[in-house]
């Protein structure tokens, strides 16, 4: 069993860099901590990640992912010790279903200090009250996180379950909370059924996942002026995406396509569920 190196917080900024792994550079940045094998880590210290870099980071980590070259995950002292003390300063804000196999430190292959997530069962944005959109705006507005995903994910059971409710017309069985998570995903899925005469329902749910991810993104956008403000400043980009749990690769969506119109209040198009 390999043995913890003992990283001298002191000495953090002159570790050599032992074993060369610029995998994650971005641009000329060089790994700022290397413990023991190879981990870099984001803390503080660092500046903000553009948002191009940071999508860089993520579409290379899941290029890693899928092709097996994934880094090493030696979390040792030093690195607990530097993020504690030197603070976080995360790469990208993801938004994302809760869905056990959807393990984004994998799907990325990042580290500790890499990513600010917040999860919920279908990825969806819930009232303001409930503390996501809080969360959300905390990571840009104070850890200066330049990019947001929201990331849906192939048969995730929340959108097939507010596909299945919606078909039948019932919520039958299912508790008042969960009432209240289904309802969340009701437009984008009722969408999906509308655009999809005939379809299968499997094929309705996958549709509906795609239109959700856009669903997400208009609801941040309709409740959050700190998200409104970064995106017009062009400190920030909202970018979605669908993870494939069958073959492990991200499907990059981009920006949302109705996002000027949704900024600047131009057109009366309030629902990009519609744009396909
Ligand atoms: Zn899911």
């Amino acid at each position: 069993m390999f043995a913890s190196p003992v990283v001298d917080l002191n000495q953090i900024a002159t570790v050599p860099v032992l074993m060369g792994n610029t995998k994650r550079a971005v641009g000329n940045k060089k790994p700022k901590l290397e413990c023991g094998l190879s981990m870099v880590i984001r803390t503080s210290d660092d500046a903000p990640m553009l948002p191009q870099d940071a999508l860089n980071m993520l579409k290379a980590g899941n290029e890693r992912y899928l092709s097996g070259d994934v880094e090493a995950k030696h979390v040792c002292a030093g690195v607990r010790g530097a993020l504690k003390n030197q603070g976080q300063r995360p790469a990208a804000t993801i938004l994302g279903c809760a869905d056990s196999r959807v393990a984004l430190d994998f799907v990325f292959d990042t580290n500790p200090g890499d990513l600010f997530v917040v999860r919920n069962a279908g990825n969806v944005c819930g009232a303001p009250s409930g503390g996501l959109i809080g969360s959300i705006e905390y990571s840009v507005g104070h850890l200066q996180t330049q990019l947001v995903v929201v990331l849906g994910h192939t048969n995730c059971g929340a959108v097939a379950a507010a596909t299945g409710t919606r078909i039948a017309q019932s919520t039958e069985g299912l508790s008042d909370c969960l009432k209240a998570l289904v309802e969340r995903l009701e437009q984008p899925v009722d969408e999906a059924i509308k655009q999809s005469p005939g379809a299968t329902q499997c094929d309705i749910v996958e549709l509906g996942i795609k239109l959700n991810v856009w669903h997400t993104i208009e609801e941040l956008l309709r409740n959050s002026s700190v998200l409104k403000a970064a995106l017009l400043a062009g400190t920030l980009e909202i970018h979605g995406g669908v993870y494939c749990l069958e073959n492990g690769h991200v499907d990059w969506m981009g920006q949302h396509p109705e996002q000027q119109h949704l900024l600047d209040g131009s057109s009366n198009v309030v629902c990009g569920v519609c744009v396909n």
